[in-house]
């Protein structure tokens, strides 16, 4: 048996949870959660190339917070299988050796050519796409985009978009889990749990900022500073040649992290629209109701709050023919007027993938995972017995000043 936090199907608890949304603190951990600490039969290994995985840290993300407090879309319950075992940002070790790929191709990996050892320290690509689901490849796995696989609801395993919304592959918050061999990225020694866990989400920032197909000179603004918005600012730091980074944030430590970060600006949510303005040289539009916005703006906007009121934000202080690009999972509405007037492209980033030259996402994560000043950024760590702590923690970590949030489920 496995000790697991694990996310069920109850209805008048999600429609509990969806009524009191993050607005009542403590709630959300308290007595409506449709989560419970439980000891499950260990995942078992559905199929040659998967093998046992022993998390030693994993995340909460802002998408589990969203699917734990019923604000997710219910565009994702076919995309799902209940009840599972939540965490797919995950730092673990093997239990089990890997073996090589049968098929592992000229420009593989390293660890698909010779296998892993059991032992070897991990980190998961969540994805569970064509490989690890045991079909033929799609056209997007055949290609190396796997977060655009279409068959994530076939094959050896239930339903699961990821590790982390599927029945049988357990999770990162839990003691065990079942991952295939196309998921794991090995790391290096140097490399410590408290900066490894973060490689996942550092892994979806390279990709959304690859989305985003920023040229040189071009000016950018990152619209939120929770993870997904400062990992952005990070991604955009390494891998582009933006002329300015204006960062939205609303909280202090959020703009500390901002500044140290690489942002040319730090504003908050109220000073945005004009700040924007001013730097870009736009004219301001009071419309009757809303939100103000700009004739004029920045080329690109990411959209890094969840919030309808950061897309909002993004489709008003980009220029004419810019780009949004969804960082993170939308937040439920935004008036979409403006990419209509003003010809915006709208720009999806979902998970992870490779650059044009083929390199993993993962591979890129794991050097900024090295390099950048991430110290800090893993603000608690609680034994899988705490949750409700440190779902409560999750929900509040901006306004305390906390950032990332994780489980060390091998703890007692
Ligand atoms: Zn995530
Ligand atoms: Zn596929």
């Amino acid at each position: 048996m496995s000790l697991s936090l694990e996310l069920y199907r109850s209805r008048s608890r999600y429609l509990a949870a969806k009524a009191v949304g993050g607005r009542i603190p403590g709630a959300l951990a308290g007595p409506i959660a449709p989560l419970r600490l439980v000891n499950r039969d260990e995942p078992r290994t559905p199929a040659a190339g998967w093998v046992r995985v022993r998390p030693r840290l994993a995340g909460i993300c802002g998408s589990d917070l969203a699917t734990l407090s019923g604000q997710s879309s219910f565009y994702f319950s076919p995309l799902v299988s209940m009840p599972f075992v939540p965490g797919h940002e995950v730092v673990g070790e093997l239990l089990d050796d890997v073996a090589p790929a049968p098929d592992p191709g000229p420009d593989a990996p390293a660890s698909r050519r010779d296998g892993l050892a059991a032992g070897t320290r991990v980190v998961l690509d969540p994805v569970l796409s064509c490989g690890a689901r045991g079909v033929g490849p799609c056209r997007w796995c055949a290609e190396g985009q796997r977060s655009r696989c279409d068959r994530v609801t076939v094959g050896h395993v239930s339903p699961g978009l990821q590790t982390g919304y599927c029945a049988d592959t357990g999770g990162g918050w839990g003691r065990r889990l079942v991952a295939h061999r196309d998921q794991l990225h090995a790391i290096p020694d140097t490399l410590p749990d408290k900066r490894a866990v973060l490689v996942e989400p550092l892994a979806c920032a390279v990709h959304s900022v690859r989305r985003a197909g920023i040229e040189p000179g071009q000016s950018v603004v990152v619209v939120g500073a929770g993870t997904v918005g400062l990992f952005t600012l990070l991604a955009l730091r390494s891998l582009t040649q933006a002329a300015s980074v204006t960062v939205v944030a609303k909280h202090d430590r959020q703009r500390e992290l901002a500044a140290a970060f690489g942002a040319t600006d730090v504003v908050a949510p109220d000073r945005a629209v004009n700040a924007l303005r001013r730097s870009s040289r736009a004219f301001l539009l009071h419309p009757e109701r809303g939100t103000d916005f700009l004739l004029g703006g920045v080329d690109v906007a990411f959209e890094a709050t969840g919030a309808s009121s950061g897309l909002d934000l993004a489709l008003r202080t980009v220029r004419a023919g810019g780009r949004v690009v969804l960082a993170g999972l939308p937040g439920a509405r935004a008036d979409l007027t403006p990419v209509w007037y003003r010809e915006l492209e709208l720009v999806g980033a979902y998970a992870s993938g490779q650059s044009p030259e083929r390199v993993s996402d993962f591979d890129t994560a794991i050097a900024m995972a090295t390099e950048a000043p991430l110290d800090g950024v893993v603000s608690a760590t609680y034994p899988l017995q705490r949750w409700r702590e440190a779902i409560d923690h999750a929900f509040a970590a901006g306004r305390l000043g906390a950032l990332k949030v994780t489980f060390a489920p091998q703890e007692e």
